[in-house]
C-alpha cells in the first residue's frame, strides 16, 4: 500500500513506518497551530508559536500512533497478524493482514481505537484542570488543544460508516446480530458512502461561503468513500476466492525460466513488456522464483557473468501449494510475499502454477458474470 514508507520505529513487536505522504499533513498542522490557532487565542511570539506548533504536532501524531498501536495490539491478543502501522496523509493506519474471523474480534479490534483516544483526551483534560492555576500557559495551550483534538478524533471515527471504527464496530453489531458479514459489511459500507458525501458536501459549503479549508474535507470525503466501496469490493472477492481452488486456476504449463541463463538474457527476454515482480525459475530438481528487484539491486556491469541460480530463491514451507488449498490462501500468500507466482504440488511433483494474474482475471470475470446475472 505504501511504497514511500521510512521505518520510524518497532514497539511491541509492531513496526511503526512514515509514508511520505504524511510529511504534507505533520507540515500543515505545524502551520495551522503556529500561524492561526495559537496566534488567535494565545499572546506568544511568533518564535514561541512555531516551536510550540513544532512540539505540539509530534505530540498529536504520536496520539495518533497510540491510538493505531491500541487497534493492533487487540488484534494481536486476539490472535491476529499485524503487519505494521503506518503514518499517512489522513492519519494513521494498521495494517492488519488478515480480517477478524469472529463478529465478538472485530467489536473489540474497532473499539480499540476510539476508546484509547478518548483515554488520551481525558488525561490531556484532567492535566489541563488540575494545573489550571499553576502551569505556565505554554504549557497549558498545547496540553489544551491535544485534550481537544484526541476526543475530536474519538468521535469522528466513531461515526458509523466503513471503514471508520465506528463502522467497524456498527458491521461488527449487525454481524453478530444477522449472522451475515457480507450483508452487514453492505449496510455499514452504505452509511459510509453517504457519511463522505456529507463531507464532501459539507467542503464545497465551506469553500463557497467561507475558506479553502473546504478542500481538506473534499479531500476526505473522497477518499473515505474509495475505502469503503474497496472494502466491499475486497469482500466480496475474498468470498469468491476462498470457495474455489488453486486447480481452477492454475496454469498447468507454467513458464519455467532455466536457471542456466544469464541475469542479462533474462532481462531481455522476460522484461521487456510485463509488469512482473518475480518469474518462476526450474532447475535440476527444484522450483524456485527470481525477483526483479534482485535483478535490479545487481549492479549492471555483472549481468553478462552472473546467471539466474546465482540470485534464485527457493520455494519452501507455506509457497508450496496443493490443488485443493483455495485460491484465496493462494492469493494472500502472494500478496504477502510480495510474489507472482506459486507452484502447485502433487506427490512432490509440479502440476501447475498459480499467479496474481490469473486469480484476479478469474475474479473479474466472477464479478462480470455476477453482475449481470
Ligand atoms: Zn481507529
Amino acid at each position: 500500500m505504501f511504497k514511500n514508507a521510512v521505518k520510524l520505529f518497532k514497539i511491541f513487536g509492531i513496526q511503526i513506518d512514515i509514508d511520505f505522504s504524511w510529511v504534507i499533513i505533520f507540515l500543515l498542522v505545524v502551520w495551522i497551530l503556529a500561524f492561526q490557532f495559537f496566534p488567535r487565542f494565545y499572546p506568544f511570539s511568533t518564535t514561541t508559536n512555531i516551536i510550540l506548533g513544532f512540539i505540539t504536532s509530534i505530540v498529536f501524531f504520536a496520539s495518533v500512533i497510540f491510538h493505531e498501536l491500541a487497534h493492533s495490539l487487540v488484534a494481536k491478543r486476539q490472535g491476529i497478524n499485524v503487519k505494521k502501522i503506518t503514518l499517512f496523509i489522513f492519519g494513521g493506519v494498521s495494517q492488519i493482514t488478515e480480517e477478524p474471523g469472529t463478529a465478538k474480534a472485530e467489536f473489540k479490534m474497532a473499539i480499540a481505537g476510539p476508546l484509547s483516544s478518548i483515554f488520551l483526551g481525558m488525561v490531556f483534560l484532567g492535566i489541563y484542570v488540575i494545573g489550571r492555576n499553576f502551569l505556565p500557559l505554554t504549557l497549558k495551550a498545547p496540553i489544551g488543544f491535544l485534550a481537544d483534538i484526541n476526543l475530536t478524533l474519538a468521535i469522528f471515527n466513531l461515526i458509523p460508516g466503513f471503514p471508520l471504527d465506528g463502522g467497524r464496530v456498527f458491521r461488527s453489531i449487525l454481524w453478530y446480530f444477522n449472522k451475515d458479514i457480507l450483508k452487514s459489511t453492505k449496510i455499514a459500507v452504505w452509511t459510509g458512502r453517504i457519511f463522505a458525501f456529507f463531507l464532501i458536501g459539507f467542503g464545497v459549503f465551506r469553500i463557497v461561503f467561507a475558506d479553502l479549508s473546504g478542500l481538506w474535507f473534499i479531500l476526505i470525503g473522497f477518499f473515505l468513500d474509495q475505502a469503503a466501496i474497496s472494502s466491499l469490493f475486497q469482500m466480496e472477492a475474498n468470498i469468491i476466492l476462498n470457495k474455489i481452488s488453486v486447480e481452477k486456476v492454475m496454469d498447468t504449463n507454467p513458464k519455467l525460466i532455466s536457471e542456466n541463463i544469464t541475469v542479462s538474457e533474462l532481462a531481455r527476454e522476460y522484461f521487456k513488456d510485463t509488469k512482473a515482480h518475480s518469474f518462476l525459475v526450474k532447475d535440476n530438481e527444484n522450483i524456485g522464483y527470481v525477483r526483479v528487484d534482485n535483478v535490479n539491486k545487481l549492479p549492471k556491469n555483472l549481468w553478462e557473468e552472473k546467471r539466474i541460480s546465482d540470485i534464485v530463491d527457493r520455494y519452501e514451507g507455506e509457497d508450496l501449494l496443493k490443488k485443493s488449498d483455495t485460491a484465496l490462501k493462494a492469493l494472500e500468500h502472494m500478496r504477502g510475499q510480495d510474489i507472482d507466482q506459486l507452484p502447485v504440488l502433487e506427490n512432490q511433483n509440479l502440476v501447475g502454477a498459480v499467479s496474481i494474474e490469473k486469480v484476479i482475471e478469474y475474479l473479474n470475470e466472477e464479478m462480470k458474470a455476477g453482475k449481470s446475472k
